[in-house]
């Protein structure tokens, strides 16, 4: 690597460490700025300017501790940077434009028809993103796109949850750069909505789980303070971990898969049932990955959420095996139904904070 390359990787390092702190939402004096990254007062100052200078960090006043001159307070600049984000499920669309704080600026839907077929969703996606565009200031980063079903994070290309699935092998990233002339990224649902959680407080959990409850049971992962997607970014598929043998046929081709119980048990009007395998399918979840938080999502939580939180909770207090020295605590996500939107606008401003994302497209 040349020193000059070598010198913007620092200089991108020192910045987003600065930026992910004034995310929490608090706007910092230089000399905290300091103390939390353990770099000195005169590096902080060079770094503000030149985040300044990208329009991203303001001055939000001043602050008087003690004697002395008060110090100066820094914030981010919401209206500087803007993202779109969009969640797929197979009935519907919903996409919101947030700022660079990722409040939510404005939000549209549409109902998708059975069998849509892959050029029409895009045609869909393409219709609502250009509907949002206009709103807000600041520069438009991308967008973001969360699906349910297994994702190509890397090569943005949706893999479909079954073979015989009519949007299997979508390239909906490149699909959607041509159409809008806009970077773009393709990513899980319930990864996505893991992201949606830990934007404002980006080191404040370093290990969770996020299960995402809709026609399926997935989970999104944040293992030792990264997102884990594993080796072909299908990791966290809990919905197909059998938990009765020889039980109801599942889409991937087995049986008695978590899921398929699951959804037949909620078909029943057996909603004791269904939050009593979402607690087992959570509890192996701790087991295998030792998480200590865990965040329930998604439409059927919202629906039954006094009965899943019951469950899961009971579950974490019984059934775990080391339950005595073992603290998991259980929260039902607060974004509704946007977190996956929100998630997946989110990732795509965190480029913007440095960090790496399977962004591509136009600069
Ligand atoms: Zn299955």
């Amino acid at each position: 690597m040349s020193s000059g390359a070598h010198l913007d990787l620092v200089r991108g390092v020192n910045d987003a460490g600065v930026l992910a702190l004034l995310r929490g939402g608090n706007p910092m004096a230089r000399h905290d700025i300091a103390e939390a990254l353990d770099v000195t007062p005169q590096a902080v100052t060079k770094i503000l300017a030149r985040l300044g200078e990208r329009g991203l960090v303001e001055e939000a006043g001043t602050v008087s501790a003690g004697p002395g001159k008060p110090a100066v307070l820094h914030r981010l600049v919401p209206r500087s940077r803007r993202a779109i984000g969009v969640h797929v499920t197979r009935t519907r669309v919903r996409a919101v434009i947030v700022d660079l704080t990722g409040t939510i600026l404005a939000a549209c839907e549409r109902d998708l028809e059975a069998g849509t077929s892959p050029d029409r969703l895009v045609d869909i996606v393409a219709e609502l993103a250009t509907q949002l565009r206009s709103t807000g200031e600041g520069a438009l980063v991308g967008i973001g796109v969360g699906m349910p079903g297994s994702v190509d994070h890397d090569a943005g290309v949706f893999r479909g949850s079954e073979a015989s699935d009519p949007w299997s092998g979508l390239a909906l990233r490149a699909r959607l750069v041509e159409r809008l002339g806009l970077p773009a990224l393709v990513e899980n649902d319930s990864t996505a909505a893991i992201v949606a959680e830990s934007w404002s407080s980006p080191h404040a959990v370093p290990d969770a789980a996020l299960v995402l409850v809709e026609d399926g049971i997935g989970a999104g992962l944040r293992l030792g303070d990264v997102l884990h997607r594993g080796a072909h970014s299908d990791a966290g598929e809990v919905g197909h971990t059998v938990v009765v043998l020889d039980g109801e046929p599942c889409t991937c081709g087995r049986r008695g898969c978590a899921q398929a119980e699951h959804a037949a048990a909620l078909a029943r009007g057996d909603v004791a049932r269904a939050a009593r395998i979402l607690a087992s399918v959570v509890v192996d979840l701790v087991v295998l990955l030792d998480v200590d938080r865990i965040i329930l999502a998604g439409r059927s939580i919202h629906r039954h959420h006094a009965a899943y939180l019951d469950a899961v909770r009971g579950a974490m207090a019984t059934e775990l095996p080391r339950h005595d020295w073992l603290h998991v605590e259980v929260l039902v996500s607060t974004h509704g139904d946007d977190a996956i939107a929100l998630g997946a606008a989110a990732e795509v401003l965190e480029d913007e904070f440095g960090v790496p994302a399977a962004l591509a497209g136009p600069a």
